[in-house]
């Protein structure tokens, strides 16, 4: 089997199990994890200073930090499906005479 022919057998196999997981993904009766922080970081570019000389300089941004967006993440323990959430609910709270 020369390098094209191994290629082509594994890109097929790749969209089977792509296809495999999709249908487990649907049929599963998904047990989540405990929802985990995981926030979307982003760059924070700030700018630096001016490059080039003349009537239209460039200005130069440098990173300073990140920017970070709260989200949060669950997997599934049988099929591995990952969701991600940014949205949050009230949840009530009850007296405690504990
Ligand atoms: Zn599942």
């Amino acid at each position: 089997m020369n390098l094209q022919e191994k290629l082509r057998h594994a890109e097929e196999e790749a969209a089977s199990l792509r296809r495999q997981i999709a249908h487990q993904q649907t049929t599963c009766q998904h047990r989540f994890s405990e929802p985990k922080y995981d926030p979307i970081l982003t760059p924070h570019m700030v700018f630096s200073h001016y490059k080039g000389v003349g009537s239209d300089p460039n200005p130069v941004y440098i990173q300073s930090g990140n920017d970070s967006e709260s989200r949060w993440s669950r997997t599934c323990s049988l099929c591995g499906k990952v969701e991600h959430t940014s949205k949050r609910k009230v949840v009530q709270t009850e007296p405690d005479f504990g």
